[in-house]
């Protein structure tokens, strides 16, 4: 838990605090801008909840947050042991979407998103192992399959699996950051991985990067950190700061998602979003037009 002699000074006076363990990978405040927000170092509080609907926001951020960073008043404490995650993000016809929580340190506070499917659910990236998340996702129907978007987010991939009896599914130029995988993908061809749902791989970011799409229509676009969303200058963005591999092998792979019907982004970074009719494609081509162009660490 959060200690209050480590509480930042920047937090607004009130029981709810970020303290200095704080690693600002942007978990609470995607889930709850409302109460968090980034300094540019940290998270702090910049308003305190007030009310039931507003202190259960809060508190999925803290059991969000991968470090416990977060502190609470000790009385919401027996709260805290009800589970709250998964929560829903959006229904589609081939899978309703859940963000699972519980981020880990160990792919830096990474989204994992589940979806229920009738041939079974299909989880995202790995989240942290938590028993509480385990015991609803079990009541949901467990994890047939497991997608590893890229190396950085496998997290507790090995827990998950093997709780459930899941198989894996990671491209083979990550493979060594979860050899475990039963399923190693290899090459740029897109691969079904059931009705209505498939892998693209995506090099660029990492050798081994893919994004998951959800749907024939009105897509859902799990894209890892190949892509993600940027709500303060609303625009889609793929970064050459966080470019690991080859970044003009990243421009060729966002180029391979022009035509996609996409009214969904759902990255492992960033703000997931939901866009417009039409607005996929300009905010594509917006990454196109600019990202040949850019010589200097920066974000397009
Ligand atoms: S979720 Fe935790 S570690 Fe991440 S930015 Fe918020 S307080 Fe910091």
């Amino acid at each position: 838990m959060a200690r209050i002699k480590d509480r930042l000074k920047n937090n607004s006076p009130g029981p709810f605090f970020v303290d200095s363990s704080c690693i600002d990978c942007g978990s609470c405040w995607h889930i709850d801008p409302e109460h968090f927000a980034p300094t540019g170092r940290s998270s702090y509080v910049h308003t305190q909840p007030q009310g039931q609907k507003e202190i259960r926001k809060a508190l999925l951020a803290l059991v969000d947050c991968p470090v416990a960073a977060i502190g609470a008043p000790k009385e919401l404490t027996p709260v805290l042991s009800s589970a709250f995650f998964p929560i829903l993000v959006t229904k589609h016809p081939a899978g309703d979407v859940y963000y699972c929580g519980w981020s880990s340190k160990r792919s830096f506070g990474a989204s994992s998103w589940l979806i229920l499917r009738k041939e079974g659910n299909v989880l995202i990236d790995s989240p942290r192992w938590s028993a509480p998340l385990a015991r609803q996702i079990k009541r949901m129907g467990g994890i047939r399959q497991i997608v590893l978007t890229h190396r950085d987010d496998v997290a507790d991939h090995k827990r998950w699996a093997k709780a459930f009896h899941s198989l894996r599914w990671i491209h083979q130029d990550d493979a060594d950051a979860a050899p475990e995988a039963e399923i190693k993908v290899i090459g740029l061809d897109r691969l079904p991985l059931g009705k209505g749902l498939k892998l693209i791989p995506t090099p660029g970011h990492t050798k081994g990067s893919m994004v998951a799409l959800l749907g024939d229509q009105q897509q859902i676009l799990f894209s890892g950190d190949h892509l993600w969303w940027n709500a303060e200058k609303a625009v889609l963005v793929a970064s050459k700061d966080y470019c690991w591999w080859n970044w003009a092998e990243q421009l060729q792979s966002v180029k391979r998602l022009l035509g996609l019907d996409v009214s969904w982004i759902l990255p492992g970074h960033g703000y997931a979003h939901q866009f417009k009719a039409g607005e996929w494609e300009s905010a594509i081509k917006q990454i196109l037009n600019h990202g040949e162009k850019v010589t200097t660490s920066m974000q397009v």
